[in-house]
């Protein structure tokens, strides 16, 4: 059976959804998107997914009249439609469609559409080796605030690590280290605190982020929302980086150079261990 997704308001066969060629979205990457995680029939933080969901519509000022209870009623009947108890649900909203113009048309449909997927789980072994990363210029605008559908800087930078034989790469805009490619980046000091950049323009504030740093606290472990150097995160005992989809991936080498044992850190494998209970 075809996986079913969503499209303006219909539930279809996945290969069926189309959308127009001239969706503000294709055309001006004019459009936001979330990724939440679907485990034991619930949805993982649902409520602050939808939140900055519609954060990222009133900053960029797409006009619609979709309500908290619509979006979430969405994702769970996506799931039971694809029989999944677990995944992964894609949700996006771009302004619609309109002649091509330079500037932003105003009362336009806009154009939803949701998919699901199994995602991608990492093993023990994945964990404990962690991932090799590279440092790169960060090349995104200054809105990365948003959880905007113009990827291709992060996904550009993403291919050029794997190109270079690394994972992925870390964002350093202006000596500052900012995010990954596609999750946040935290760092655990010599006194086990642990690092994350503050949330400002320069970075999405992720969930799981958020979702860390309060079971962080909870643990008794030192939290600092603050800018870091390159050279911090290198003498670091600890690196890693949190995703909604792939949750904790421990950086164990960066640019070539090994953080800590080499190995996934104990930090790392607190908040993993932790976050795991938080989602049954
Ligand atoms: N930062 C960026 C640039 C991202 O693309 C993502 C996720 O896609 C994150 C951080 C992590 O956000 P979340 O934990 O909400 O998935």
């Amino acid at each position: 059976m075809s996986r079913i997704s969503f499209l303006n308001g219909q539930f279809l066969p996945h290969e069926n959804c189309m959308v127009h060629i001239e969706d503000r979205g294709f055309q001006f990457a004019d459009g936001i998107y979330e990724v939440t995680l679907f485990k034991n029939g619930r949805l993982i933080d649902g409520d602050p997914h939808i939140e900055r969901l519609f954060r990222s519509l009133r900053e960029m000022k797409i006009e619609h009249n979709f309500t908290k209870e619509f979006i979430t009623q969405l994702q769970l009947d996506l799931f039971a439609k694809n029989n999944m108890s677990e995944g992964t649900c894609y949700i996006q909203i771009t302004r619609g469609m309109a002649n091509r113009v330079p500037w932003v048309p105003k009362n336009l449909t806009p154009t939803i559409s949701a998919t699901v997927s199994l995602g991608k789980k990492m093993t023990e072994e994945e964990f404990e080796k962690g991932v090799s990363i590279m440092t790169h210029e960060d090349i995104r605008w200054k809105r990365c605030d948003i959880k905007s559908v113009a990827l291709f800087a992060s996904s550009f930078i993403n291919q050029k690590a794997k190109d270079s034989g690394f994972d992925d790469a870390i964002f350093v805009r202006d000596g500052v280290v900012t995010e990954g490619t596609f999750a946040n980046a935290f760092i655990v000091d010599a006194n086990d605190t642990l690092i994350t950049k503050a949330a400002d323009n320069l970075i999405l504030c992720g969930i799981t982020r958020n979702r860390m740093i309060a079971i962080a606290k909870e643990k008794g472990i030192k939290v600092e929302e603050r800018n870091f150097s390159v050279a911090e995160m290198l003498n670091a005992k600890e690196v890693f980086l949190t995703s909604s989809s792939l949750i904790l991936r421990p950086a164990t080498k960066i640019d070539g150079n090994q953080i800590g044992n080499g190995k996934a850190g104990k930090i790392s494998r607190i908040l993993l261990e932790e976050y795991k209970k938080f989602i049954g």
